[in-house]
């Protein structure tokens, strides 16, 4: 009915726990439509903090899309729909060359330096040319490799479709890419790899910083973590971190950086750039 189909303030809109598959289809091209006008699709930046000084160090760019009737759908909720029918190669290719844009447009405006982070999906490694992408776009406006971060999950490391993916990860990292694994701690890898892999960085998962400091065997868990990277040379970034009581830990912990609510939450890059340009210092 239309008033179903109407914005609804009171109910989040997920297309992807919507059974009728008319409707998801009817979303798909409307994802495909936004994709081609790319006037719906926005990145918003989230701050990362260097937990001994607050410093910025960091911004993970993430996806949002405005949809003209439904208003904004999370990308939880669209990214499998786009990965399900064909739309993640391109929709990965918009986030890369938007998020490379805009670290041009800070450059212009005069902003220090900062690394972006983007999320890459299994698909972008499996059918893309995601790193002639990269080059590419980075080369058309001038920007070094080590300005874009690139963050997997663990998923996306394990996926056989993907092929060898070490010798691509360390090509990546010898043009100057930084690479972190997302979400570590959900995935269903085995420590073992950790030894051999080719990246810089770990994202601790909210999942274990949710209950923190109060939950033991998470404060058990997020502590051997810590222990473990520091032994393999690897740094790591706590998500989610919304209380000081859970920034308190992981300082106490050893845990170097941040990112979650307590800081800053994700925003259009309008809105970040007055803070970029008041906290970093110009080099
Ligand atoms: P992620 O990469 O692990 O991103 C972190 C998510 O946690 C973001 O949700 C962020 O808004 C949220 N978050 C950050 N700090 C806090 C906090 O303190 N508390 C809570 N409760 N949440 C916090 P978001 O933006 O909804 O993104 C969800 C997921 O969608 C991302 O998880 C990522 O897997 C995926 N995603 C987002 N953008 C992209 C993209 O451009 N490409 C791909 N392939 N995936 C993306
Ligand atoms: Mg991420
Ligand atoms: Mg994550
Ligand atoms: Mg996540």
């Amino acid at each position: 009915s239309a008033k179903r189909h109407g914005r609804n303030h009171d109910q989040r809109f997920r297309p992807s726990l919507d059974v009728a598959g008319d409707r998801q289809l009817a979303l798909v091209n409307d994802l495909r439509t936004a994709l081609a006008k790319g006037t719906q699709l926005e990145l918003h930046y989230q701050t990362q903090h260097a937990l001994r000084d607050g410093a910025l160090v960091g911004m993970e760019a993430l996806l949002r899309w405005r949809h003209p009737v439904h208003g904004m759908i999370s990308p939880g909720d669209f990214i499998p729909l786009a990965e399900r029918h064909g739309l993640m190669s391109s929709l990965g290719n918009w986030v890369v060359e938007r998020a490379i844009a805009q670290l041009a447009n800070w450059r212009l405006a005069g902003v220090a330096e900062v690394p972006v982070w983007v999320n890459i999906s299994a698909l972008q490694l499996i059918q893309g040319d995601l790193e002639s992408r990269l080059a590419a776009s980075l080369a058309q406006y001038r920007l070094p490799a080590r300005l874009l971060g690139l963050e997997l999950t663990e998923s996306v490391l394990l996926d056989e479709r993907a092929g060898d993916i070490y010798p691509r990860l360390e090509a990546l990292r010898a043009l100057g890419h930084q690479i972190a694994i997302d979400d570590f701690g959900t995935g269903y890898s085995s420590l073992s790899y950790l030894k051999r892999l080719p990246v810089d960085k770990l994202k601790l998962d909210r999942a274990f910083v949710r209950a923190l400091p109060e939950d033991s065997a998470d404060a058990a868990i997020v502590g051997a973590v810590l222990a473990m990277a520091r032994g393999l040379s690897l740094e790591v970034i706590a998500e989610g971190v919304e209380t000081p009581a859970q920034r308190d830990f992981l300082l106490s912990n050893g845990c170097p950086l941040v990112q979650g609510f307590l800081f800053s939450r994700p925003v259009p890059a309008t809105e970040l750039e007055p803070r970029l340009l008041n906290e970093l210092q110009p080099i």
